[in-house]
C-alpha cells in the first residue's frame, strides 16, 4: 500500500490527525427480492431508516443554525419536508409489497424522481434535485448499513483530515469547522473552488490526490502537508515528530512574516504596487483587512449563495457588503456580482448543462434574471455609502453586458431614491477580464467601464481549453503559456492607454514567480489571498521593476510555458540575490 500520496498543494499548513472519509455518492444497490413473509419487516426497516435520517437532519439543522444562522439551516427544512412527503414513503412501500428489497425499492423511486425533477420545466423543481440526491444518499446508506460517512459525524475537536472525492461548495458549507483540521480531495486543482474556499477558511488542503479513497480506510492517522501537497498515511513516530517540528517552526516565523506583510509594496527602483486582498465570505473581511493588504480587490459574492436553499434578500446582502466596506476603512473594496454556475451552485443547482463552464452562469444568468440581479445591485449601491465600494462584473464577453447592467443600475437608483434610503449613484463599475473575448477585444470595453481586473483562473482555462478543476490536466494548466501572457499584456497596455487601473485577482497574483511576471507586464494592482500578502510583498520589495520588465519581455517571446517559467525563475532568483 502506498504510504505517501502526492497531490497538488492547495492551501498551506501542516496537520497531523485522524482521517475522516466522506463518501457522499449514491451507493451501488443490488437487485434483491424478498419472500412474502418478509414484507412487513422490510417495511418496518424502511420506516426505521427514514426515522434515523430525520434525526440526523434535525441534528445537522440545529448545528448549522448555531454556526451559520437560520437562513443556512433552512436547507435542511426542505429535506425534512421531503422525507415527510407521503409519496416518498408510499411509492417505495408499494414496491416492497411487490417483493422488492427496501433499498432497491427506495433507490428505484429516488432515481426516477431525480430524473423527473431534473427534466422539469419548472425551475422550482429543478432546484430540488440536489436535496433529493442528499436524501437518496442518506437513506440508502442507512438501509445498507454502510459505514457512516456523514459530514455531521466528525468527532468534535479531533482536528480530522477530511478525505473525499470532490468537495462541492455546498458540502463545504455543511462541514463543522471546529472538527476538521484539513481537507484532501481526489479531484480538483489549485484553482478549483474547493481550494479557494479552503484558503479563505484557513484550512490546509491538498487536492488532486487521485487514489486517496482506495488507499485509506478512515480513522488512521495521517499527515497532510498543504504546502508540499502530500498526505502521509500511518506515519512513523519520527515523521510525526518532524511534522510537529515544522508546525512550530512556521509559528516561529510568524513575526517576521507579519512585519513583511505590513511593509510598503515598493520595488527597489521605487515603483509602488497596490496589494489588495481577496475575500470570499464577509466574516473573513476583518482578518483580511489586518493582513497587510490595502483594500479588497475581489469579493466573491456567490459564496453568500452556495449551500443555501434560497437567495439572500436585499437587507442581508446590504449587511454583508457593508461589513466588508467598513472593514477596509476607506480603502477600495471591489465586490463582484454573483458568479453562480460552473462549480459554484446553490443547493439544488441550476438546470443540468453539458458544459457548465460555458453555460448559463455569472453575468449571463444575472441579466436573464434581472429582478434577482437588481436585488444585489440595490444592496451594493446602499452599502457604497460605507466605504470606497466598486462593482465588478464576472465573465463579461461583450460591452452589451456592461450597458445592460448600467441600465439596471439606473433603475435601481430610481427605486432607491423613491424609497428614500441612503445610497450612492456613482459607484464605479468594472469588469473581470477572464475570457479571451474580453481580453482580445478589451478596447471595445474601455469607454464603458471604470477598471479591468484580470481573472487569470478562468482566463487560463478558457485560453488553453484546460478545465481548471481537472486533476488529470493540472500540469497543462499554466498562466505562463505565451498566449496567456500576451493576452494579459494586451489588457494592461490598452487599459493603461485609457487611464484604467488593471489588476489581477486570480490565484496567480498570490504566487511569487507570477507576481514577478505580472510586474514585468506593467501590472501595478494585485488582489491576493490574505495569507499570501507577505510572500507577494517579499517579491515586490526584492526586485527592480526594470528587471521584471526585461524578464517579462523574454517570457513573452518564449515558445512554451516551460521555457517562460524557467527563464522567469532564473531571473527572479538572481534579482532577489542581488
Ligand atoms: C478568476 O477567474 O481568476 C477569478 C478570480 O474568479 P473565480 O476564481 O471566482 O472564477
Ligand atoms: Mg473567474
Amino acid at each position: 500500500m502506498l504510504s505517501v500520496l502526492r497531490g497538488i498543494p492547495a492551501s498551506p499548513g501542516i496537520v497531523v490527525g485522524p482521517v475522516h472519509l466522506l463518501r457522499w455518492e449514491v451507493p451501488e444497490v443490488r437487485h434483491r427480492l424478498i419472500d412474502d413473509a418478509e414484507i412487513e419487516s422490510e417495511i418496518a426497516r424502511f420506516h426505521e431508516a427514514l426515522d434515523k435520517a430525520r434525526v440526523r437532519l434535525r441534528l445537522l439543522r440545529a448545528r448549522t443554525e448555531a454556526q451559520a444562522g437560520p437562513k443556512e439551516a433552512a436547507i435542511f427544512d426542505v429535506q425534512l419536508s421531503m422525507l415527510d412527503d407521503g409519496e416518498m414513503v408510499k411509492a417505495p412501500i408499494a414496491l416492497i409489497q411487490q417483493n422488492l428489497g427496501a433499498e432497491k425499492a427506495f433507490d428505484f423511486v429516488m432515481a426516477e424522481w431525480r430524473q423527473h425533477f431534473a427534466r422539469s420545466s419548472s425551475p422550482m423543481l429543478r432546484e430540488k434535485v440536489g436535496d433529493l440526491t442528499d436524501i437518496h444518499i442518506r437513506v440508502l446508506s442507512l438501509l445498507l448499513e454502510l459505514p457512516d460517512h456523514d459530514p455531521v459525524d466528525v468527532p468534535p475537536g479531533s482536528n480530522a483530515i477530511l478525505v473525499t472525492h470532490d468537495l462541492t461548495p455546498s458540502l463545504t458549507m455543511q462541514l463543522d469547522r471546529n472538527c476538521i483540521g484539513a481537507i484532501a480531495t481526489e479531484a480538483g486543482t489549485a484553482t478549483a473552488h474547493v481550494a479557494i474556499l479552503a484558503r479563505s477558511l484557513g484550512l490546509p488542503a491538498v487536492v488532486g490526490l487521485r487514489q486517496a479513497l482506495s488507499a485509506l480506510q478512515g480513522g488512521e492517522v495521517a499527515i497532510l502537508d498543504g504546502t508540499d501537497g502530500t498526505l502521509v498515511i500511518a506515519p512513523t513516530d519520527d515523521e510525526v515528530a518532524a511534522a510537529k517540528h515544522r508546525v512550530e517552526e512556521e509559528a516561529g516565523r510568524a513575526d517576521v512574516m507579519r512585519e513583511l506583510a505590513h511593509s510598503e509594496p515598493v520595488t527597489r527602483d521605487d515603483h509602488r504596487m497596490v496589494v489588495r486582498a481577496n475575500v470570499d465570505i464577509p466574516e473573513e473581511s476583518e482578518l483580511a483587512a489586518q493582513s497587510g493588504a490595502r483594500g479588497a480587490g475581489l469579493m466573491r459574492t456567490e459564496f453568500l449563495v452556495v449551500g443555501r436553499a434560497s437567495m439572500p434578500d436585499e437587507e442581508e446582502q446590504y449587511a454583508s457588503y457593508s461589513r466588508v466596506a467598513r472593514a477596509f476603512a476607506g480603502d477600495a473594496v471591489i465586490i463582484r456580482t454573483f458568479d453562480v454556475g460552473g462549480d459554484k451552485l446553490p443547493v439544488g443547482g441550476f438546470p443540468h448543462e453539458a458544459n457548465p463552464f460555458l453555460g448559463w452562469r455569472a453575468i449571463r444568468m444575472c441579466l436573464d434574471e434581472s429582478e434577482l440581479f437588481k436585488v444585489q445591485l440595490r444592496a451594493l449601491l446602499r452599502a457604497a455609502v460605507h466605504g470606497d465600494l466598486r462593482i465588478m462584473l464576472p465573465l463579461v464577453v461583450t460591452v452589451d453586458e456592461v450597458r445592460e447592467t448600467r441600465q439596471l443600475i439606473s433603475e435601481c437608483v430610481e427605486e432607491l431614491a423613491e424609497r428614500r434610503v441612503p445610497f450612492r449613484a456613482d459607484v464605479p463599475l468594472g469588469v473581470m477580464v477572464e475570457t479571451p473575448a474580453a481580453a482580445v477585444a478589451c478596447d471595445t470595453l474601455v469607454r464603458d467601464v471604470d477598471f479591468f481586473s484580470i481573472g487569470s483562473n478562468d482566463l487560463v482555462q478558457y485560453t488553453l481549453a484546460v478545465d481548471r478543476g481537472n486533476a488529470n490536466l493540472a500540469p497543462r494548466y499554466t498562466p505562463f503559456h505565451p498566449a496567456v501572457l500576451r493576452l494579459m499584456q494586451q489588457v494592461q497596455t490598452t487599459g493603461a492607454a485609457h487611464g484604467l487601473d488593471v489588476s489581477v485577482c486570480g490565484e496567480m497574483a498570490s504566487q511569487p514567480l507570477a507576481v514577478f511576471a505580472l510586474m514585468g507586464l506593467g501590472i501595478r494592482h494585485l488582489s491576493v489571498a490574505p495569507r499570501a500578502v507577505a510572500d507577494v510583498k517579499r517579491v515586490i520589495r526584492g526586485v527592480r521593476a526594470e528587471a521584471a520588465a526585461d524578464a517579462a519581455r523574454a517570457a513573452l517571446a518564449a515558445s512554451t510555458a516551460r521555457e517562460a517559467e524557467t527563464l522567469l525563475r532564473r531571473r527572479l532568483r538572481s534579482e532577489l540575490e542581488r
